[in-house]
């Protein structure tokens, strides 16, 4: 049995909340500058060098990527043979966000309630907590601070087996386009299949945590997201929604086995500031 205390989970996962808000990552970074080369349109590579250079003054000056600092979300993978010590790990995960928020002086986003309390919560929290029990004594924590001009052009369709493939891309294809220039293009696509409803959704967010420029191991979906991307690029979007061939950075697919009846099909999408990170203790 590891004994990890929750007071270094809190520490380590404030420092690397104000990481990700700061410094975007050379995955990130790359596929902008390489979308740089690739963009025809004038406007699209002007938009495409003033978000580079956001991107390293925020990291040079260490001020926020962008004014809305998103809500975190974390992806929890636990060793079975972990003992947690020292009090709660969603006061830990909650006490690190309200630690870092405050630190960093990065905005506050959540409200209490969505409906009849939309008072701010007053310090980011609480986060969005997944977790994942495995064998062993790790523990491995993946953040995002996920801003929400792109998650609210996101969807889900519960497609039945017959639409196959084609649904897939009608689904992905249509929710880019409908989303138009509101997600803050260049986007990354994350999209899940399989599961049930709510499986498919997290498998679409674990979807945008798979560095850039990694395709899916499984070679039939690794073409899929290539084809997609392809297709995506030639809506015409462009960066800023200004018009242009860099529409989207990359399309990452997630799978997992399902029922008979149905491909549950998650779209979530991410904006360019793509902000993620991983603690390991
Ligand atoms: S969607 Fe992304 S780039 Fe757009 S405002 Fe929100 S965090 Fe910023």
């Amino acid at each position: 049995m590891r004994r990890i205390d929750c007071a270094r989970i809190r520490e380590a996962v404030t420092a690397e909340l104000v990481r990700i808000n700061r410094e975007i990552g050379p995955d990130v970074l790359s596929a902008l500058e390489s979308g740089l080369r690739t963009e025809e349109s004038p406007v699209g590579r002007s938009v495409l060098g003033q978000l580079i250079e956001n991107d390293h003054i925020a990291a040079r000056e260490g001020r926020a990527i962008c004014q809305d600092t998103g809500m975190v979300v974390a992806f929890v993978t636990l060793g079975q043979e972990v003992h947690l010590t020292g009090g709660s790990f969603r006061e830990a995960l909650d006490g690190a966000v309200r630690d870092a928020y405050r630190e960093a002086r990065l905005r506050n986003s959540v409200v209490r309630d969505p409906l009849f309390d939309r008072s701010n919560t007053g310090d980011n929290t609480p986060a969005v907590l997944h977790l994942d029990l495995v064998p062993g004594d790790g523990l491995t924590i993946d953040l995002m601070a996920k801003g929400f001009g792109s998650e609210n052009m996101s969807a889900l369709a519960m497609l039945s087996p017959a639409e196959g493939e084609e649904g897939v891309r009608r689904l992905v294809v249509d929710t880019v386009r409908k989303a138009g220039p509101n997600p803050c293009p260049p986007v990354i696509v994350g999209v899940g299949l399989g599961g049930t409803f709510e499986q498919a959704a997290l498998l679409s967010k674990k979807a945008l945590f798979r560095p850039l420029g990694e395709p899916s191991p499984d070679p039939r979906y690794a073409a899929l997201e290539a084809s997609l991307l392809a297709d995506i690029n030639r809506l015409g979007i462009g960066p800023a929604g200004l018009g242009g061939r860099i529409t989207s950075l990359a399309v990452h697919i997630e799978t997992g086995p399902t029922h008979i009846a149905s491909i549950p099909a998650a779209v979530n999408i991410s904006c360019h500031a793509s902000r993620h990170g991983r603690v390991i203790l």
